[in-house]
């Protein structure tokens, strides 16, 4: 028998998900869940590295996180949705590829850097009070995906230095014990990298230029109004560049129908900002009419949700269980059998 490849993928329970996450990595999960065996984590172990400090955010934002899954689509028949630190295999697993990595390996990857200089209030102006566990959530980001030997890892190009970490410490888990894991494969999306209203080239859940999925029309018209513009377009008629717009941007994802009208209405200075903007907060609105109504749905059934985790997490740590074993074997552990 042909067995279904592995995919993992997941985030991190530090905010809702937003039409980054949509465009950059769900609309692609809902699609591959009929074809492979999907596992999406709820990275709760890795929120705390940056949250530590802040548990009941982390908490409040599991169920938020599992009713957006629900609500864009992700059947829980076809896909384990599951909680990390339930699994404390993985946090096993986590110190055996410790050994594996030097702390010059991790203070090189540039997502890291780039989050780092991103978290002052942390970590210091200069990272000088960078955490051990921080610093080191690529290897256990390695072991989330190496415990269920994912063939896949759909991620947006942020987490590419991460699935490279992770490929390094499995060949070298492999050379050094016998072939136990699977080398995973990154595959981005068609857009990798959705920027932030605020024109930041990454819209981030813990940055504060998001769109969420669950926003309410208000908050949509809001945030779409507030949205960086070409900042040399002073008056209504005045020609502007939309492809120097977050409004033009986001254009381009929402309103298939009308982006080539209203870019070249903005070229030509016959369109004002506030038309424009009106015009996307729109049709972002009735895009996501459909994850709303869904949503509202999980949200007045939350035992729902509690059960579909419940049933994710133990199938994956039945699974997990297997691996570990076999690591443990491998890795001359596994005393007293
Ligand atoms: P945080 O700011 O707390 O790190 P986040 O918005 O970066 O939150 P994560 O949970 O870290 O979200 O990321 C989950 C997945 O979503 C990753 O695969 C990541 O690459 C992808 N992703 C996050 N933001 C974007 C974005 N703006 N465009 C495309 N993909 C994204
Ligand atoms: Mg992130």
């Amino acid at each position: 028998m042909n067995e279904r490849k592995i995919i993992l993928t997941g985030d991190r329970p530090t905010g809702k998900l937003h039409i980054g996450h949509y465009f950059g990595s769900l609309q692609n999960r809902v699609k591959l869940q009929d074809e492979y065996n999907q596992y999406i984590l709820i990275a709760d172990v890795q929120a705390l590295t940056d949250n530590f400090n802040n548990p009941q955010k982390v908490r409040n934002n599991i169920k938020e996180l599992a009713i957006d899954y629900l609500a864009c689509g992700i059947d829980p028949n076809k896909s384990t949705i599951y909680l990390q630190s339930m699994i404390p295999e993985v946090a096993e697993l986590t110190m055996f590829f410790s050994n594996l990595v030097t702390v010059a390996r991790l203070q090189r990857n540039p997502t890291v850097k780039t989050e780092i200089a991103q978290k002052k209030d942390l970590f210091g102006n200069n990272g000088e009070s960078i955490t051990y566990g921080f610093l080191g959530y690529p290897v256990s980001q390695a072991a989330d995906i190496a415990i269920f030997n994912a063939d896949i890892v759909p991620v947006g190009d942020d987490q590419l230095p991460m699935i490279e970490q992770t490929r390094e410490i499995v060949r070298k888990f492999n050379s050094i014990y016998g072939k136990v894991f699977t080398e995973p494969e990154a595959v981005v999306g068609k857009f990798p990298r959705v920027k932030g209203l605020d024109g930041n080239a990454k819209m981030g859940k813990s940055l504060g230029n998001a769109i969420y999925l669950s926003d309410s029309e208000e908050e949509i018209q809001r945030k779409v109004m507030g949205a960086l513009t070409d900042t040399t377009k002073i008056k209504k008629d005045d020609k502007a560049n939309p492809e120097v717009c977050m409004v033009g941007y986001y254009h381009k994802l929402f309103s298939s129908k009308e982006k080539e009208e209203v870019f070249n209405e903005c070229k030509a200075g016959s369109r004002g900002c506030v038309a424009c903007k009106k015009q996307l907060a729109k049709n972002i609105i009735e895009y996501l009419a459909p994850l709303r109504e869904k949503r509202r749905y999980y949200e007045q059934h939350l035992n729902l949700v509690d059960e579909i985790l419940i049933e994710g997490t133990k199938k994956a740590r039945k699974r997990a269980m297997e691996v570990m074993k076999q690591v443990k074997s491998a890795m001359k552990i596994d005393y007293f059998k």
